[in-house]
């Protein structure tokens, strides 16, 4: 009987290397996930912040442009002011190249305020450009490790499972085997269960004292009357198998 309750041990400890793959095989592509994502939010990023600059710098340009053409205005007038006739012409004249001066201290202003925004967005631009660089590290550092290892867990699952079917060929046609299948299979991925200070390690369920002693004695396969795993004491010379509760 002790080495029907060690093989079951043992094929738990590949049911439960196989449960660690699955979990795996969720997690993995996630965090493989995020990198890239990481990456390209971060470019995203980045563009907005040079297309917002790049908007500064036409602003700035429209309105230097509209100073220079102001001038050329201010030149022109001038030199028509040497031609005038009459006194209202004059007037006129000089009242239009006044109004022009006066635009163009607002434009230069705007100017001034464009500078600012252009300072802001710079220093935005370059934090964006260091996340990005931060992000595209972070992916170069462990893409390939992360592909590598996705591929290789259904190979390494398919490998445990053969072990486990191998272990289990060695209790021949025993109904524990197809016991035990389906307590993997409906028991969260758990069928043994050991008898964890007088009480049941998958569930939690206090063990009756007439169990405790027939366990002790590993004449017969027990069940836990609360989930219906299989219950043993631990066997000193057996695999170790990590027994979280639900
Ligand atoms: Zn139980």
């Amino acid at each position: 009987m002790i080495d029907k309750l060690k093989t079951l041990v043992r094929m738990q400890t590949f049911d439960d290397e196989i449960g660690r793959c699955r979990e795996l095989q969720k997690v993995l592509p996630e965090q493989l996930h995020t990198l890239i994502q990481d990456v390209e939010e971060a470019t995203a990023h980045l563009q907005e912040s040079q297309n917002v600059k790049d908007g500064i710098v036409k602003r700035q340009k429209e309105l230097e442009g509209e100073i220079k053409h102001n001038n050329e205005l201010k030149l022109k007038y001038g030199n028509q002011l040497a031609e005038i006739k009459t006194n209202k012409e004059y007037k006129a004249l000089n009242s239009e190249i006044a109004s022009l001066t006066a635009k163009n201290g607002e434009i230069e202003s705007q100017l001034l305020e464009l500078m600012d925004t252009e300072a802001e967005i710079n220093k935005q631009l370059a934090q964006r450009q260091s996340e990005l660089k931060a992000a595209e590290q972070r992916k170069a550092a462990k893409e390939d490790d992360l592909r590598e290892q996705i591929s290789k867990l259904e190979g390494k699952i398919e490998e445990l499972r053969r072990q486990r079917t191998e272990l289990a060929h060695t209790l021949k046609s025993d109904p524990l085997v197809k016991q035990y299948g389906n307590l993997i299979k409906n028991k969260n991925n758990k069928a043994v269960a050991f008898n964890q200070n007088g009480a049941c390690s998958g569930c939690g369920f206090v063990i009756r004292p007439q169990i405790r002693i027939e366990l002790d004695l590993r004449k017969k396969i027990h069940n836990c009357e609360s989930c219906g795993r299989i219950l043993m004491n631990r066997i000193e010379d057996c695999d170790p198998v990590d027994d979280s509760e639900e």
